[in-house]
């Protein structure tokens, strides 16, 4: 039986991951600083670390006398863009020494394989209507945010790793992922999460306030999709970072478009300043698309399974249970 290890498991994209993992018949540690807020864990087991700390990282990466076939590192102090420009000190702090101890402690204690969880956030920005931009063009280096800066950099050193110690190391650079039992409220939650949030809250015909003008082009892919993206990738040949994004490219506005059909919704959208990002994106598929994988959830399909979810836990937290 084929053993992995998934850091960040009380989190959104490393739940979905762990159960696609279970239902492959792998016997799964999770380990994180806090329990999964929305879910019990599909682990085999789960054990609360502080992945800050290098002997957090060695007890996460200790298998009696062996060592794992798998390590995923999702473990990340993570957010939306909301997050991003008021945290920056806690990203740069927090992720680095994760990514750091996680990094040396798997190579020298032997894993095999090590997957990295980047961002398409290591980009510069881009204007609406340039040509793709493929893995390579992350240099020379510009990212908009300390968040794309942290990544680029723990890219680079699983890399260096991966020169050194007979360690395969696979890194993929995420779009915005979405999907249910992700973070939906409380300063944490991207995009597609708050304003699904944000419609399930509204009264009809209420107004519903989104940052920006809805302009900003993005591509959101589904959770299924993406956990699909990391396991195919991280049983691939693919040396050096590879993107993962719905090929689908929306506006905001065509994002809380979408949101409002599937919601059946009738509200009013203020557009107010706030911490939008960068103005668009438009990445090349090439290297994941050579491993067979493919997006097969659009936007409104992602949305259909998502929102209901979202407004499910919008009632709970209202005690409309
Ligand atoms: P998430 O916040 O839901 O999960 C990250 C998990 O890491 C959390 O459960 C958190 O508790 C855990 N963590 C934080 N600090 C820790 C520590 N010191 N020790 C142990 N665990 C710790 O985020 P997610 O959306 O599931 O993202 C997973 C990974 O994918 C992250 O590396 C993130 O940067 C990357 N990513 C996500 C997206 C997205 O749209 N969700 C996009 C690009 C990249």
């Amino acid at each position: 039986m084929k053993t992995a290890l998934v850091c960040g498991a009380g989190g959104f994209i490393a739940g979905h991951l762990i159960e696609r993992l279970k239902n492959k018949g792998y016997w799964v540690r999770g380990v994180d600083i806090k329990a999964h807020e929305y879910r019990p864990t599909h682990a085999d087991e789960f054990m609360l670390l502080d992945l800050r700390e290098p002997d957090a990282c060695r007890q996460a990466l200790s298998l009696g006398d062996g060592t794992f076939d798998e390590v995923y590192q999702l473990a990340a102090d993570m957010g939306g863009m909301g997050f991003i420009h008021s945290a920056e000190c806690e990203i740069m702090h927090n992720s680095i020494l994760i990514n750091v101890h996680m990094t040396h402690q798997a190579a020298l204690l032997g894993a095999r394989r090590y997957f990295f969880s980047s961002s398409v956030c290591v980009y510069r920005d881009m204007q609406p209507g340039e040509p793709e931009m493929t893995e390579d063009q992350a240099v020379p280096a510009n990212p908009d945010n300390e968040y794309g800066w942290e990544k680029l950099y723990s890219e680079r050193m699983a890399q260096a790793y991966s020169r050194r110690y007979p360690m395969q190391v696979r890194i993929a650079r995420f779009q915005n992922c979405y999907g249910p039992f992700g973070t939906w409220t409380g300063g944490r939650e991207k995009a597609p999460a708050a304003i699904c949030r944000k419609v399930a809250e509204v009264e009809e015909d209420g107004t519903i306030p989104v940052w920006g003008d809805g302009t900003a082009i993005r591509s959101y892919t589904y959770v299924d999709d993406m956990v699909d993206g990391i396991y195919r990738l991280m049983h691939s040949d693919l040396q050096g970072p590879a993107n993962i994004g719905n090929p689908e490219y929306v506006t905001v506005k065509e994002l809380v478009d979408t949101v409002a059909e599937i919601s059946g919704k009738r509200f009013n959208i203020q557009w107010v300043a706030g911490p939008v990002g960068v103005q668009s994106r438009n990445f090349n598929n090439e290297r994941i698309y050579s491993t067979g994988w493919r997006a097969r959830f659009p936007l409104r399909e992602g949305i259909r399974r998502t929102y209901p979810w979202i407004a499910e836990q919008v009632r709970l937290a209202r005690g409309e249970g």
